[in-house]
């Protein structure tokens, strides 16, 4: 049996301050740390205790969550396990990276995004250079806001040509951007169109609920980070049971670490075993 499992804890506090994020400059306490440290580790216990489980792992954190020394630990210990195919996380890049060197290389990736005017292009780029010289896997991703599109095609340009640089189109308002807008997105990230669109999703066939779940601390199963129902507890010893194929009940889905999943896009074929750290192959 394989399972993908999105992790999100109570964890929320980030160092970096976009404008646009409700977890911009916000600090959890010292407690709310350790409660957080501690439901990580009671997950990543509960990975060890299933061998029989093949698992990919995904930490979807709200705010930024390796800059925490729980994290990086986490992250060490499951790719070490053989049960474990991936464990990757989503993160602005920040932290040092010399914990890295104590993973298995093979199975650790990132998705790294950039967020200008939170830090330099030069310092993004040296991350991401040194993620190269220790051979971890990753992708690098931008928001698309219009006025920073020369800034994603500057990063482009400056970026190893095999790194993929996805981009997460803006999709509140409609027409936010020019048909040249869109061509020029579509130069830089040629799978962006994907991200462009709420996927029609209701009543389709989603992996979510089968072979992939979203956990929160305390082990509450849902299908997807959007679907708000509990199917279930993964500290439950008959979790099993809640997992079965499954229609999304929602009208749209999105967002990668949604529609990803969606068996009519196909998008596993494109993503291949890089799905949970959207490197697209
Ligand atoms: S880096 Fe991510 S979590 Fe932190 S403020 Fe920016 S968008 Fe929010
Ligand atoms: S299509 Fe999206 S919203 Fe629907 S179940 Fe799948 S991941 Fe969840």
């Amino acid at each position: 049996m394989t399972l993908s499992v999105l992790y999100r804890g109570p964890l929320s506090g980030c160092n970096y301050s976009c404008n646009y994020c409700p977890f911009a400059k916000t600090k959890n306490t010292r407690e709310e740390l350790k409660d957080d440290a501690a439901k990580l580790n009671r997950f990543v216990n509960w990975v060890e205790n299933n061998p029989d489980i093949q698992f990919s792992i995904l930490f979807t954190p709200w705010g930024e969550a390796l800059i925490r020394q729980s994290y990086q630990q986490a992250m060490q210990r499951l790719s070490h396990f053989k049960h474990v195919s991936k464990v990757a996380i989503q993160t602005n890049l920040s932290c040092r990276l010399d914990w890295l060197s104590e993973v298995n290389k093979e199975k650790t990736a990132l998705w790294a995004t950039y967020h200008p005017g939170e830090t330099s292009r030069r310092k993004f780029l040296n991350q991401c250079a040194r993620l190269d010289e220790l051979g971890i896997s990753y992708s690098v991703g931008v928001v698309g806001f219009r006025e920073v599109l020369p800034e994603i095609e500057a990063l482009r340009k400056e970026l190893p040509a095999q790194t993929y640089l996805w981009i997460n189109a803006l999709k509140k308002e409609e027409n936010y951007y020019t048909p040249e807008e869109k061509a020029r997105l579509i130069g830089i990230d040629p799978f962006v169109p994907h991200n462009m669109v709420h996927h029609a999703s209701l009543g389709k066939p989603c992996r979510t609920g089968h072979t992939v779940i979203s956990v929160d601390g305390d082990g509450t199963m849902q299908r997807c980070h959007f679907v708000k129902e509990h199917i279930g507890n993964i500290y439950d010893p008959g979790f099993r049971s809640a997992l079965f194929p499954r229609a999304c009940t929602n009208a749209t889905c999105g967002c990668h670490i949604g529609y990803v999943h969606l068996d009519h896009l196909k998008l596993y074929e494109l993503y291949k075993d890089k799905v949970l750290e959207r490197i697209a192959q």
